[in-house]
């Protein structure tokens, strides 16, 4: 139990302000850190979320879906507790949920990343008694490099497939990664080509005013000539000899903080792994524990009993909180 709030078979519980975050099992009151599905689940009467995220989430849950929304900085009271969300940094409309009861300030700050992503608001950090922050990172060896010089290394092996005559299949998480390395492809080297589940995603994107290059679904594609040359953005899932018939001369690469482990890469069997995540590295998970000011810390996702041993020998009052629970690779 960390600053007011319980774990539960549900998920983390807010008891003064009876709300849950991010729940594992439908609840009355949910109040959702981003559209991620292991932490966005269907079937809760009512749910929270940052104005930002709203259509996301919307497109998630569906039409029936009741969901309110607040603007990022925008109080909220529920029982006498004050709740305001405020920026993550990690996809679109993502958010620290920040719980403000008798004089104790506790943050949430769901997944997030402390570099500079375009496709999103940036995060705020916040200062607070108790800072329950994600770890799925959570170890000195992750570190990222430069999103621009990542970015330059795509553009350039795009390039040269190009010149190979070959397909480029850029496999990237559908919701939020995917935009990300959209916004900083450079569209005069050739075509872009979508997997359904990124196009549909693009589309929300779009609406809510976010500059994407021009994307095409690779379904759609009538000139099968236009492939030579072509990037094509897909969730990994479509990594799988069905859907890749279509590519007979291709160049695999993958885009994903776990690219940093060689194993990983191996795994995956791609011709290129591009380090490039939405989640804080060890510097930015470190840099934002300490700019949260906060003494009592609770740690979620990943690594959790690494990055607790480490903040204890700094002197943290730290521990694993179990909120979520981890779905694979996904999203990452
Ligand atoms: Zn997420
Ligand atoms: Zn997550």
């Amino acid at each position: 139990m960390k600053g007011g709030l319980v774990m539960t078979a549900s998920g983390l519980y807010c008891p003064a302000g009876d709300f849950y975050i991010d729940p594992l099992r439908p609840v009355e009151r949910a109040v959702i850190t981003h559209a991620h599905a292991d932490h966005a689940r269907a079937g809760s009467a009512s749910y929270l979320c940052a104005r930002e995220g709203l259509a996301l989430l919307q497109a998630r849950l569906g039409p029936d879906a009741r969901i309110e929304a607040l603007a990022y900085g925008e109080k909220a009271t529920r029982n006498g507790v004050a709740l305001s969300l405020h920026p993550a940094g990690h996809i679109r409309g993502s958010a620290q949920v920040r719980i403000a009861h008798k004089g104790l300030v506790t943050v949430v700050s769901g997944d997030y990343k402390t570099v500079t992503d375009p496709t999103c608001t940036p995060l705020a950090p916040q200062r607070c008694h108790a800072f329950i922050s994600e770890s799925t990172f959570g170890l000195p060896i992750f570190r990222w490099p430069r999103a621009d010089a990542v970015m330059a290394a795509i553009n350039a092996w795009w390039r040269e497939n190009r010149e190979q005559g070959r397909t480029s299949i850029l496999f990237a998480y559908a919701l939020g990664k995917a935009q990300r390395i959209l916004s900083g492809l450079d569209p005069a080297i050739g075509p872009i080509l979508t997997h359904g589940a990124v196009e549909k995603i693009n589309r929300v994107y779009r609406r809510a005013g976010v500059v994407l290059p021009p994307t095409q679904y690779v379904g759609d594609l009538q000139d099968r000539k236009l492939l030579r040359g072509a990037l094509v953005i897909a969730p990994p899932s479509a990594d799988h000899p069905a859907w890749m018939r279509r590519f007979p001369q291709r160049s695999r690469a993958f885009a994903s903080g776990w690219m940093r482990i060689r194993g990983h890469r191996r795994r995956r069997a791609v011709d290129r792994g591009f380090i490039i995540s939405d989640h804080s590295d060890w510097d930015g998970l470190i840099a934002t524990v300490a700019a949260s000011g906060a003494e009592t810390i609770g740690i979620t996702h990943g690594y959790s009993a690494e990055m607790v041993r480490w903040l204890q020998e700094q002197g943290y009052d730290a521990e694993a909180v179990d909120a979520t629970q981890r779905a694979g690779d996904e999203n990452r």
